[in-house]
């Protein structure tokens, strides 16, 4: 009995924690949550609790959406908590349904304090049509943390209604980050940001606003435990159009919350992180109005750092300019963008995906994901192959393509007649998937690349390019690569007539790293030969070996 006293009323971050994944109200990851789910949630929420909360429809959105407020509490002092204004950055979401399940489940004294002093005014998603499409934006195209004076949406004309009729003490307003922002000079990204938001350029030191630093505080105490090294501040700039900014200039100080990386790439701790802290803030704020947080704590986090991160890192590889037939040391980094709908398990991967480069040459003060070294390799452009009649349409299927890919074809150039032109595009859309070599459909036999594919690859002897262009082209590769130098024949390989040009930026990477076995230091002296391919990367995916 007395633990059970104990539990029920030492209430730590650490319990919140612990206790979260019972007090879930929807266990599906926050970016698979589409308007309609959460509205059958929050019905069945109030009517579980029909005397403790009220759930009140306080507008619509543009495609005629409900946005719901749902009001737990009955205390004088009010505050206001809103996600999802857009509509691709759901973490909070869940946690707000889960506070309030929390809240009005716990025989914790101090949750029953929070319902006795405080209410809370709770709009989940304030941007439905575009969490549907998981859009930024809603869908007149506005953003609407934009139109805080224009009022031009009805999602925002309801968080400025709300705002008028109750006057919150605070407001909370939840968001998500570009997941790759890194925290001050560290190698770490952010997992939670936070900002007490100024209500005028000059950042005045307002009452409401150091309630708003004294609230990132408590936030900063309550989630060290958990992400160490992962909180950060988000830029203070003032900015004129924002709810954030004009909200506490009309009177409500708010704190913005910025999920950013999942912890260990779990999208469920965003929403756990979002919890606990929602819950330890409102706690201590109906306690004693968070006089016990010492500002300092939020205003010494170091700052949100945007454009240091690097989802890989090739790093001082030589680069090979085909056209030229010359190589170049240069890092190259890029970014595997994956949708956060992909990535929770709720959206089939994208057909075409890219992998933007961020950086060619000098990446030295690039934060990497993954760090490949290449020294001593080289990076050549993908094998752009032919494909010769609708006879080759036999070779065309998932396993060959696949096939292909890992011996270093990154595009296939198929030549068929006028009358065959939409079966071949049909046959490339099917195909079409992350890693597979790309295929394009021509008419003209001048676009016909001068090396052609006309067998299924064999599987090659070794890892050398004799081996694997003997595995693509049969008997005759060796033939092709002649005795021209190094790096001429691999500028012919891999470019043909139409030479793909060095990467740059912005451009997807894809690439062949091959090295010379026997002499890591010259690779214009190193017999092709012993070249070899060690891995092939087409826009963003690794293909295994060519074995
Ligand atoms: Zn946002």
């Amino acid at each position: 009995m007395l633990l059970a006293w104990l539990l029920a009323t030492a209430l730590t971050p650490q319990s919140l924690w612990a206790a979260w994944p019972a007090q879930r109200v929807l266990n599906e990851p926050a970016p698979c949550l589409r308007p309609a789910a959460l509205a059958d949630a929050l019905r069945l929420l109030a009517e579980r609790h029909p005397r403790a909360t009220r759930l009140e429809q306080v507008g619509q959105s543009v495609e005629g959406r409900p946005i719901f407020l749902l009001s737990v509490g009955r205390g004088s002092r009010h505050v206001l908590l809103w996600s999802q204004m857009h509509g691709d950055e759901p973490s909070a979401t869940p946690a707000l349904l889960d506070l309030v399940a929390w809240l009005l489940a716990s025989d914790a004294p101090a949750a029953q304090r929070v319902l006795d002093e405080l209410t809370l005014l709770i709009v989940p998603m304030l941007n439905p049509d575009g969490a549907e499409r998981y859009e930024r934006r809603n869908s007149q195209g506005i953003d609407i943390n934009r139109d805080a004076l224009a009022l031009a949406t009805p999602e925002g004309r309801v968080l400025k209604a709300l705002r008028e009729r109750f006057e919150p003490l605070l407001g909370f307003n939840l968001h998500d980050q570009d997941r790759r922002t890194t925290v001050g000079t560290t190698d770490q990204r952010a997992s939670i940001a936070l900002l007490a938001v100024a209500g005028d350029p000059a950042g005045t030191l307002t009452p409401g606003r150091m309630r708003a630093k004294r609230a990132c505080a408590a936030l900063v105490s309550a989630l060290g435990a958990f992400v160490p090294a992962a909180i950060a501040r988000y830029d203070e700039d003032w900015s004129e159009r924002a709810f954030g900014d004009n909200l506490t200039r009309w009177g409500t100080p708010v704190v913005l919350i910025e999920s950013g990386a999942p912890p260990a790439g779990r999208f469920e701790d965003l929403t756990r992180l979002n919890f606990v802290g929602l819950a330890t803030v409102l706690v201590q704020l109906a306690q004693d109005d968070l006089t016990a947080h010492d500002p300092a704590l939020y205003d010494n986090l170091p700052r949100n750092s945007n454009g240091r991160w690097a989802d890989v890192l090739v790093a001082n590889g030589q680069i090979l300019h085909a056209p030229t037939a010359t190589a170049q040391r240069s890092d190259l980094a890029f970014q595997t963008p994956v949708p956060d709908r992909v990535d929770a398990g709720c959206a089939a991967p994208d057909d075409a995906p890219r992998a933007p480069i961020v950086e060619v040459g000098d990446a030295r003060l690039l934060v990497a994901g993954r760090r490949l070294d290449a020294r001593g390799a080289l990076l050549v452009p993908p094998f752009l192959m032919g494909l010769r009649g609708w006879q080759a349409e036999a070779l065309v299927d998932a396993p060959t393509l696949a096939a292909w890919g890992r011996l270093g074809v990154g595009r296939l150039r198929w030549l068929v007649a006028p009358g065959q032109v939409t079966r071949a595009q049909a046959r490339a859309r099917a195909l079409a998937a992350p890693g597979r070599p790309h295929l394009e459909i021509t008419q003209a036999a001048a676009q016909l690349p001068p090396v052609t594919l006309a067998r299924r690859p064999s599987r090659p002897r070794s890892a050398r390019l004799s081996d694997v262009l003997e595995a693509l082209l049969g008997g005759t590769a060796s033939a092709r690569l002649g005795s021209s130098p190094a790096l001429q024949a691999l500028s012919t390989l891999a470019g043909g007539p139409l030479a793909p040009r060095a990467p740059s930026l912005g451009e997807s990477a894809a690439f062949l790293l091959v090295r010379p076995r026997d002499d890591a230091k010259r690779l214009e002296a190193a017999a092709l030969e012993t070249f070899e391919l060690e891995a092939t990367w087409l826009h963003g995916h690794e293909q295994a070996g060519p074995r």
